[in-house]
């Protein structure tokens, strides 16, 4: 076995090899760029050496700084998780080459699986179906038509060397096929450098279900049971399990032999992913399934796979790598219980999935056992940036049937919390929760199809999360301990009514409060409740409203609020009247940040003469601008900042002195 490996990748698989490396006792080699000094994989790595810029194509693509790294190191293999270089057959060329170990199939099977017209030629030869349609040398645009003419409408365009959801074309009739040949062939030169296309017969009812397979260098190949991929958004998965629900013995045998079929006819050697369509029109039963493309990496649904088969999926990477046999044969491999996984994607599920970026305030989740796995490359404190892909983590739960692990994902859900960046907790938990995903009736079309179940149009914070964050608003528990209990020093300074403001998706949002003796009055919109906290603690927060318990998760960063409860994940942002923008203010005219934050803007210098609410700068934070405006008439002083600072929570912006108060 090798004594040191680099790892050539970051993010949540770069930790997930570097897991059990450190437990086979393999020393591990990380890798990072410009963005990266202080990423998770790098802390977790026994040695790091910098590559290069914050651009993939300035880092994590450059094989040449990576291998330098890996002879320097003594590194004496390079798994390259996957993305970037884990598909790059002149990379696993020149790994060979340098006497160094790639942990992943030889260059020919990545070359012959790469480009999916000549992988899907290579498998209808082998006797593996495929999906009906053509795919030929012949590019012209003439020809394309005509074989798609012939394969019948609705066909799919797909870009040779797609991937990643890239490049297709979904194509309903003939008097739309050459527009969409054309922009389609135009992203895949975009994204791929590469044009030829391919015609697929659309299947309107697929699921999308894959086979693990692993192979070794002495002929052996097994397979690894199934997992079902079927929820996608933009062809891209996000919710994978295993087995796949409903698929009877005598079809998982025939897949996995078709599997095994494909991998044996290239010779592969190490890990890798049969995918399969299922034409599941008249049910799974017998369903006709195609060959779509095989991935010759390690994918990002494996850890379903290690739950139900209870393997080490990298351990044994790392054993056929080092040249090792398969550690079982295939009549040893059992399937156990069943496993779900959810991709947790910093992403606006709303606006079409759009990826967020930014630092990542406060991320819990349950604590791991043999029914919850986190795999995760990041922390509270790190940053989700521009540069790479925004999943955040993956969240895996197994239980003995697919009721138990819904359930156990149900409760995982629950019990995480994620702030500072939008994430996809609540979408991912609107899923787990639909009747017809508890029913197991999936194929691709699920989101788009249950899109209003799972997305309510309906945006407007409840009355509940209303009443949640009021409490907190009222309930700081910055001391841990109870506030209610000597609550005489603070609830001195406060009115007996007030009113809290908060913005949400659609709008101000006035909640009333009236001080009682033990309680509180809470008037939100036209109704009346009885509030009172029953605990805080942490992030956590009990109240009693009218006689109910109910239960969340509140976690603050400034004046800013993302409240967990029950399925639903809000955000709320504390308004402070009298200084839009929220500069808590005195009479002093002392201008603090009402949160960290960036300056983005700044209106007025030193020596200006303001008068009350005119807005002196910008803030940015959680996505939202913040004007932070003049309290009172007077000058500015002692304002140094410029729009690009970092500014920390309760730092002091700038002063008004008040006019007339001046010497
Ligand atoms: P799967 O998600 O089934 O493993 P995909 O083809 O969707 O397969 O992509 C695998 C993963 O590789 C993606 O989730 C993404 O994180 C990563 N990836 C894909 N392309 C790139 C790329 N160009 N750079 C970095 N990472 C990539
Ligand atoms: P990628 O390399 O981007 O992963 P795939 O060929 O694996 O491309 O297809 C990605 C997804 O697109 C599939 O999981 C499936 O949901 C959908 N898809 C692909 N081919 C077809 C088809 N012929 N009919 C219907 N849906 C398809
Ligand atoms: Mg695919």
């Amino acid at each position: 076995m090798f004594p040191k490996i680099l790892i050539a990748g970051r993010g949540e698989i770069a930790c997930r090899v570097i897991r059990t490396a450190r437990k086979k006792g393999i020393r591990t080699v990380a890798v990072y760029s410009d963005a990266d000094s202080t990423a998770r994989h790098v802390r977790l790595a026994d040695e790091a050496h910098h590559i290069g810029g914050a651009a993939a194509s300035d880092s994590y693509l450059r094989a040449d700084i990576i291998l330098e790294v890996a002879k320097k190191s003594g590194a004496g293999a390079i798994h390259p998780g996957y993305g970037f270089l884990s598909e790059n057959a002149d990379f696993a060329e020149a790994c060979e080459k340098a006497g160094i170990a790639f942990i992943g199939p030889g260059a020919d099977c990545i070359r012959s699986m790469g480009l999916k017209d000549r992988a899907k030629e290579i498998m209808k030869k082998a006797g593996v179906p495929v999906v009906p349609g053509y795919q030929g040398k012949d590019q012209t645009a003439e020809k394309l038509h005509r074989q798609a003419d012939k394969t019948g409408y609705p066909v799919l365009i797909k870009a040779v060397a797609g991937g990643g959801g890239k490049g297709m074309r979904l194509v309903e009739k003939s008097a739309d096929f050459i527009s969409s040949l054309e922009s389609c062939q135009r992203e895949a030169t975009a994204s791929f450098g590469n044009s030829d296309m391919l015609i697929e017969k659309y299947l309107t009812r697929p699921r999308h279900i894959e086979i693990q397979i692993f192979g070794d260098t002495h002929g052996n190949v097994v397979y690894l049971y199934e997992r079902d991929c079927s929820l996608q958004r933009r062809h891209q998965k996000v919710v994978e399990e295993a087995p796949a629900p409903g698929l009877c013995d005598e079809m998982r045998r025939a897949m996995g032999k078709a599997a095994v079929t494909a991998a044996r006819a290239i010779g592969y050697a190490g890990a890798g992913t049969i995918e399969f369509i299922v034409d599941v029109e008249g049910g799974l039963d017998d369903a006709p399934f195609y060959f779509m493309e095989m991935n010759t990496r390690l994918q990002v649904e494996h850890p379903v796979t290690e739950m139900i088969t209870g393997l080490d999926l990298v351990d044994w990477q790392l054993r056929v790598a080092a040249g090792e046999k398969l550690p079982l044969c295939q009549t040893d491999i059992t399937l156990r219980g069943h496993a779900i996984e959810v991709r947790l994607y910093a992403e606006d599920a709303e606006n079409n999935f759009m990826p967020q970026t930014g630092r990542i305030s406060h991320f819990s989740c349950p604590a791991q056992s043999r029914h919850f796995r986190l795999d995760s490359g990041v922390e509270a404190g790190d940053e989700i940036s521009i540069h790479y892909d925004p999943m955040i983590a993956k969240l895996i739960t197994w239980d003995h049937d697919r009721d138990g692990a819904l359930r156990q994902m149900s409760m995982a859900l629950g019990e995480t919390a994620l702030a500072g960046v939008r994430c996809n907790l609540d979408f991912l938990g609107a899923i787990i929760h639909h009747p017809a995903f508890r029913r197991a009736d999936l194929d691709t079309g699920f989101i788009d199809r249950f899109r209003d179940d799972l997305m309510p149009p309906d945006r407007q914070a409840s009355h509940m999360i209303l009443a949640l964050a009021a409490m907190a608003e009222l309930a700081p528990s910055r001391t841990g301990n109870d506030p209610w209990d000597h609550s005489n020093g603070w609830r001195m300074n406060l009115d007996l009514k007030t009113i809290l403001t908060f913005v949400d998706h659609d709008g101000m949002r006035d909640v009333g409060i009236t001080y009682r003796d033990s309680d509180f009055l809470l008037m939100i919109e036209d109704r009346e409740y009885e509030v009172r906290v029953l605990r805080q603690s942490g992030t956590g927060l009990d109240i009693m409203i009218d006689g109910n318990k109910i239960s969340a998760k509140v976690i603050r960063d400034g004046q800013d609020f993302t409240l967990f409860h029950e399925t639903t994940m809000s955000y709320l942002h504390h308004y402070l009247p009298g200084a839009e923008g929220e500069g808590e203010t005195t009479g002093s005219g002392i201008i603090t940040t009402p949160m960290p934050g960036k300056v983005s803007q700044v209106m007025v210098k030193d020596g200006d003469e303001v008068t009350e609410g005119t807005p002196l700068m910008i803030l940015e934070a959680m996505k939202m601008e913040h004007t932070i405006k003049a309290p009172l008439d007077g000058i500015v002083t002692g304002l140094s900042l410029a729009a690009g600072d970092q500014v920390t929570d309760g730092e002091i912006l700038a002063r008004i002195i008040a006019a007339g108060d001046n010497e």
